[in-house]
């Protein structure tokens, strides 16, 4: 058994990375300025996407588009309860509807056949999430879209540098980043919003700011008039420079962290057809590029003979942490007592909620360590 405990994430820090950020808190200048907006082109420079606008995570992203867009009491939004619950949670908040989609039992990938069956007259938005470093079938979920005049956001949460043939994710439509520390990159938080409807940029980058024309490094720096006056009631979702330096000098490294990525989960792969009970998540059959944000188990229970849960606890005793990505939104407390949705509905989402596991990826982990984490558990389904 390992002596010391692996985290199933952890970020990857270098001095480089530290140095950055010493030097916007001697700077003078520590909230949104020059970082964050050099951080936007560069991201920009990268994805291929015509704007960008670096906020406070990417939650905020999903509280401003909503905004945006004006979705309220009345309209239906459509997702995957296989999400992160925070996007799920502003649709509430703005008084919509979350409608679920079913996803892919193999792949956790929402698909446009699911989309297809929750569209109604209400449906005013359509927000899939790319999974774990792979992504959705957008072709066909856009397709579903224009002709009804939907518009799509994509959840890009886990998708940075993965692409969807043979097309960076971000680079056309609408799409949110995160750089939680689990995240590809880390900015400590943070979030990106991309696209390339220049209007939709203008109003996000107005909302995360309070509503006014400009920020403050533009009225104290640029010349401009400090009385910047409030165009429309914004929020305070802003990037400050001491998180965006960190994603500047992160950003370096997204290649390099993601071929690490690639190299440590097809290792687990290999590794793992020896273990009958543990099923690795597919490929989906389009081409793509995977980002292998997480690297995704199923336990097969009845094989394996116990739960999920206590598979998990059982890795945990031997120093092996994981993750759980994700477990179903629908079947969470609030959602059951006040949203109306219940056990049964979505078979392929709740199937893999019950049997999901993230097992420990991230750049800096070696060969030995996923060896450690295959060896675990063989001796965990032995008992
Ligand atoms: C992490 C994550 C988010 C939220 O990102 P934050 O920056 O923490 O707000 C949204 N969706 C998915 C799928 C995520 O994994």
């Amino acid at each position: 058994m390992r002596d010391r405990f692996l985290p199933f994430s952890r970020p990857s820090i270098t001095e480089e990375d530290i140095a950055a950020v010493i030097e916007v808190l001697r700077s003078g200048w520590i909230t949104t300025g020059p970082k964050s907006a050099e951080f936007e082109r560069k991201f920009c420079e990268y994805v291929g996407c015509k704007g960008a606008v670096a906020l406070s995570s990417a939650t905020a992203g999903m509280h401003l588009m909503l905004h945006a867009l004006g979705i309220g009491p009345g309209d239906e939004v459509i997702t995957p309860s296989m999400t992160w619950v925070s996007t799920v949670n502003h649709i509430v908040l703005a008084g919509a509807t979350p409608v679920f989609a079913d996803i892919d039992r193999d792949t956790l990938m929402v698909s446009g056949e699911s989309i297809k069956e929750c569209l109604t007259p209400r449906t005013r938005l359509i927000v899939p999430v790319h999974f774990a470093g792979a992504p959705a079938h957008m072709e066909v979920i856009l397709q579903l879209a224009d002709d009804r005049g939907i518009p799509v956001v994509e959840d890009a949460a886990h998708a940075l540098g993965t692409e969807y043939m043979g097309e960076r994710i971000g680079r056309s439509g609408s799409s949110i980043f995160s750089f939680h520390p689990i995240k590809n990159i880390t900015t400590g938080e943070g979030g990106m919003f991309c696209s390339d409807d220049q209007s939709l940029l203008d109003r996000i980058r107005r909302l995360k700011f309070h509503g006014l024309g400009v920020d403050a490094y533009d009225r104290n720096t640029q010349g401009r008039s400090p009385q910047a006056e409030v165009l429309e009631p914004g929020y305070k979702y802003n990037m400050t420079d001491i998180s965006a330096a960190l994603g500047l000098s992160q950003m370096k490294r997204i290649d390099v962290f993601n071929r690490k990525r690639k190299q440590l989960a097809l290792q687990y792969r290999e590794r793992l057809q020896e273990v009958d009970e543990i099923l690795p998540l597919s490929d989906p059959f389009y081409p793509i590029k995977h980002a292998w944000h997480l690297f995704i188990v199923r336990l097969v229970t009845g094989r394996a003979g116990m739960s999920r849960d206590d598979f998990m606890a059982e890795l945990e005793e031997r120093n092996i942490g994981t993750g759980l990505h994700f477990r179903a939104v629908h079947i969470q407390k609030y959602y059951l007592e006040r949203m109306g949705t219940h056990l049964g509905m979505l078979p392929n989402t709740e199937w893999n909620s019950d049997r999901i596991c993230s097992l420990p990826l991230f750049p800096e982990m070696t060969g030995e360590d996923v060896d450690d984490v295959v060896d675990a558990i063989k001796e965990v389904l032995r008992r």
